[in-house]
């Protein structure tokens, strides 16, 4: 009989899995809690605005390869779309200053040389200080590591880590930032080209993976919420989604691609991250379109982060929790104060508009935290953990979600070769 392999969670982890599985000829079913898939990477139909927005605005770099892997693998790899060359514009939105960050080709980073490349008032030796990262120790925090005290810190390293980290650099954990700096701006402009999805995140990343899925006879189930397993001897022998149970059988596998207190909830003895970060995005109609501006860094006000796609402006607020304690109307008033300064829109008057809380956006990405993160592989030779939490190396973002449910799908397969 053929083994069915069962992907619990559609969000990038579960379906790059998935998606990885059914690729090498595996019978797959995935079974995801919600009413749609994509977890914390989806987009949907918002009445107030009515427009297709994002829960949050997601930013991906031309160096995620397994992105790309991924997204070649479902038809839509060139969803993405971003500056070329690749160019970071950002406004001091205190002082009115802009700036734009342009790293050249190749991997020597002469731009760090160039005025008119790096961040105003910063020296090229200071960039050099970054190299520290290398060698950051377990235990270190982005700040410990780099030290606080410069304009390069305040315009470049701490917007990085919060954006990169959902974590402040005071708190966040220096061993996940150098993997990603190597991966990106180490390898030069082609490697750091920003990039977000030109449809949405559903258009890029769930609905042709769910399509893939269902060419290849792979079922996914929704509202299909796994409520507990059922464990006998080394293995997982069925799974309950609430009086509707699943058996398991001997060459079966069990990829649990859910967040990390789920996961922690349905397999005894797991060690996951248990604190998180919270997201807040807001998302308003503009009176005209703009096509110009595709997305810029802010500092030195609430908003972190701006897009424009149409005439939708979103902003972008991470390692957010106390902002996301204020009311929906508090946020919406400084965040309109801050896009009306970065477009120039004067006292223009509070539009339509939504405010999305994700309060468990990721996990804090402290070491503390960092040091819980688990493998691929559990206690029980046929479950296998994917998500962004689990010990990827690399930050919780999409390219580490994909990373993931990759290796979760490898060691699957590993496994099935010998059965
Ligand atoms: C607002 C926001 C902004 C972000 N910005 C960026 C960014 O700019 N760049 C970037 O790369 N990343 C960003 N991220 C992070 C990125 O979205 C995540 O790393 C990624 O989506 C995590 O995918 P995942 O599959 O690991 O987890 P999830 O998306 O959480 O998927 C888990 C799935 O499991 C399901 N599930 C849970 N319990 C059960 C159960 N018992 N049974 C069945 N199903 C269950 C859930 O419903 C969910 O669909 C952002 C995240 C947020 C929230």
């Amino acid at each position: 009989m053929t083994a069915t392999v069962h992907v619990v969670g559609a969000g990038v982890a579960g379906l790059s899995c998935a998606v990885r599985l059914a690729r090498a000829g595996r019978r797959v079913a995935v079974h995801e809690a919600a009413g749609q898939a994509g977890g914390r990477c989806r987009s949907f139909h918002d009445a107030t605005l009515d427009r297709l927005i994002d829960n949050g605005n997601h930013l991906l770099m031309s160096g995620n390869r397994a992105v790309r892997g991924y997204l070649e693998d479902i038809g839509s790899a060139d969803s993405l779309i971003g500056p070329v060359p690749a160019e970071y514009p950002f406004l001091d939105l205190q002082s009115g200053l802009r700036w734009v960050v342009r790293p050249n080709a190749g991997p020597f980073p002469w731009w760090i040389f160039s005025a008119g490349r790096r961040v105003p008032d910063t020296r090229a030796w200071d960039y050099l200080r970054g190299l520290r990262l290398a060698w950051a120790g377990r235990e270190t925090t982005v700040a410990a590591c780099l030290g606080t005290d410069e304009a390069l810190f305040r315009r470049f390293w701490e917007p990085l880590t919060v954006a990169v980290l959902n974590t402040s650099a005071a708190d966040g954990a220096a061993s996940l930032m150098w993997p990603m700096i190597a991966q990106t701006f180490g390898r030069g402009e082609a490697a750091c080209r920003p990039l977000v999805a030109r449809r949405g995140l559903s258009d890029s990343f769930i609905d042709p993976a769910l399509a893939f899925l269902d060419r290849n006879a792979c079922p996914s189930r929704f509202n299909h919420r796994l409520r507990s397993l059922r464990f006998e001897s080394d293995r997982v022998a069925g799974l309950d989604f609430g009086g509707d149970p699943v058996a398991v059988a001997p060459g079966d596998c069990v990829v649990l691609a859910v967040p990390p207190a789920g996961a922690a909830a349905l397999v005894p003895g797991i060690v996951a991250p248990a604190t998180s970060r919270a997201i807040v995005n807001g998302h308003f109609r503009l009176a005209t379109r703009r096509e110009d501006l595709g997305f810029l860094g802010l500092v030195g006000g609430t908003c972190q982060w701006l897009f424009v796609r149409g005439d939708i402006a979103s902003v972008t607020v991470s390692a957010a929790d106390a902002l996301a304690d204020q009311p929906s109307a508090a946020i919406a008033g400084r965040f309109w104060a801050d896009v009306t300064r970065a477009l120039g829109l004067g006292d223009a008057p509070l539009p339509p508009h939504r405010i999305v809380k994700e309060k468990r956006a990721t996990f804090a990405q402290t070491p503390e935290e960092v040091a819980r993160r688990p493998g691929t592989r559990t206690a029980w030779r046929n479950l296998y953990l994917a998500g962004d939490w689990t010990d990827t190396g690399l930050p919780a973002t999409i390219e580490g979600a994909v990373r993931s449910g990759r290796a979760a799908a490898d060691a699957v397969l590993a496994t099935l070769s010998f059965a």
